[in-house]
């Protein structure tokens, strides 16, 4: 068996380390492709693993693989995978794989990010090993082809389901309004944006960032905040492709509605508990506010203004919901945008990528964040 390198958490000593006898995988079902990872995205969900918080080997082994935004080309494919897949090929595979209980028909239903069991795996972060390795293994269940006008762009597929997921939920949702679900009459009508007039993203991390994409390539008017200078990287990125930066310590979430008007959508992605819901101060009538970030389980306690937020939240019809991971059809809708806006915006796309790593870098690369970092990736050798 060949060996491989690897970036790992190793269990006994809760330290990340550079392993240099990862087994490389091999194909044992006909719907499987072996795939060489080119590059692994860096994301807060890693370096909250390697801080204790959460992540888990598959049981039995003494370390997790890390890694779960991933870009690939495809090395070799079993007999059933070969009908679509060729050596080559460029390719992604989502993070979660579905709990299989007969119970759960949301797993069932390749909705395993709606799973509601909670049995299931998740790889780089609970009990399946990640990405950051030169091979892995993988069922075309979990895996998307991606054109070519990707490969410079791929790593960044994984945060981009997890908006297109929030913001696509927030769409059906707002079809409860009958003027939304008069725009079309079509099946299209799912993936209608139009009732998102005016659109704001706290955070301009990479989920905020890609969101802010997102809405712009769909012409929504779209607010940034995030507490960094308004003359910084962060500020002109968001700023060059059209949508508007706030700094909210100069001015408060709350007060930007007043300055630009009603706020239809709000997509969180601070991971900040009070952050997250001081937010309500700036959501509009019939809004939706969906949080992304996941905060420790401990802390974060504030105070709210709760009778003056809930008198808005009735009176207003206000929703406010989470949403997490995203499933296959999600990386399907992302590889459609990803293409378009890299078409629109190849300059602006290309600095969302800020930093690329070798593997040994992985100690400083996973315990430290620079201050205008967006992405920063691991850039894979092969075997
Ligand atoms: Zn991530
Ligand atoms: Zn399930």
């Amino acid at each position: 068996m060949t060996s491989m390198r690897a970036i790992a958490l190793e269990k006994a000593s809760g330290r990340p380390v550079l392993k240099d006898d990862h087994p490389e995988p091999v194909l044992h079902a006909p719907d499987q492709l072996l795939i060489r990872v080119l590059q692994v995205g860096i994301c807060g969900t890693d370096r909250a693993i390697v801080r204790g918080e959460g992540g888990e080997p598959p049981p039995g082994d003494g370390y997790l693989v890390l890694g779960h935004e991933m870009l690939g080309e495809v090395v070799s494919a079993g007999n059933a995978a070969a009908a679509d897949y060729e050596p080559g090929d460029l390719v992604v595979c989502t993070v979660r794989r579905s709990c299989g209980q007969p119970e759960c028909p949301t797993c069932a239903h390749g909705e395993s990010d709606m799973c509601y069991t909670g049995k299931y795996v998740e790889r780089g972060i609970f009990h399946a090993h990640g990405y950051m390795t030169s091979r892995i293994v993988e069922s075309t269940e979990y895996t998307v082809k991606l054109p070519e006008e990707l490969r410079p762009f791929g790593v960044l597929m994984e945060p981009t389901t997890v908006v297109e997921k929030a913001i696509l939920e927030s769409v059906l949702v707002q079809h409860r309004l009958d003027w939304v679900r008069s725009l079309d009459d079509s099946s299209a009508i799912a993936r209608d944006w139009r009732f998102v007039r005016r659109a704001l993203v706290a955070g301009a991390g990479p989920i905020g960032m890609m969101a802010a994409f997102l809405l712009r390539h769909h012409d929504v008017e779209t607010h940034v905040t995030d507490v960094v200078p308004e003359d910084g990287y962060k500020a002109s990125l968001v700023n060059s492709i059209g949508a508007r930066y706030w700094n909210v310590s100069k001015t408060p979430a709350a007060e930007i509605p007043s300055q630009v008007g009603n706020i239809d959508l709000i997509v969180e992605a601070t991971g900040i508990a009070p952050v997250a819901y001081e937010l309500l101060n700036a959501l509009g009538v019939n809004g939706v506010l969906v949080f992304t970030g996941v905060p420790g389980d401990r802390g974060g306690e504030f105070q709210l203004q709760g009778g003056h937020l809930m008198r808005q939240q009735v009176l207003w019809n206000q929703i406010v919901m989470g949403s997490v991971n995203a499933n296959r059809s999600y990386f399907v809708q992302a590889v459609k945008d990803l293409s378009e806006i890299s078409r629109k915006w190849p300059d602006a796309l290309a600095r969302v990528i800020t930093g690329h790593h070798p593997l040994e870098d992985y100690e400083v690369a996973l315990t430290t964040q620079p201050k205008d970092e967006v992405k920063a990736v691991f850039d894979i050798p092969d075997v």
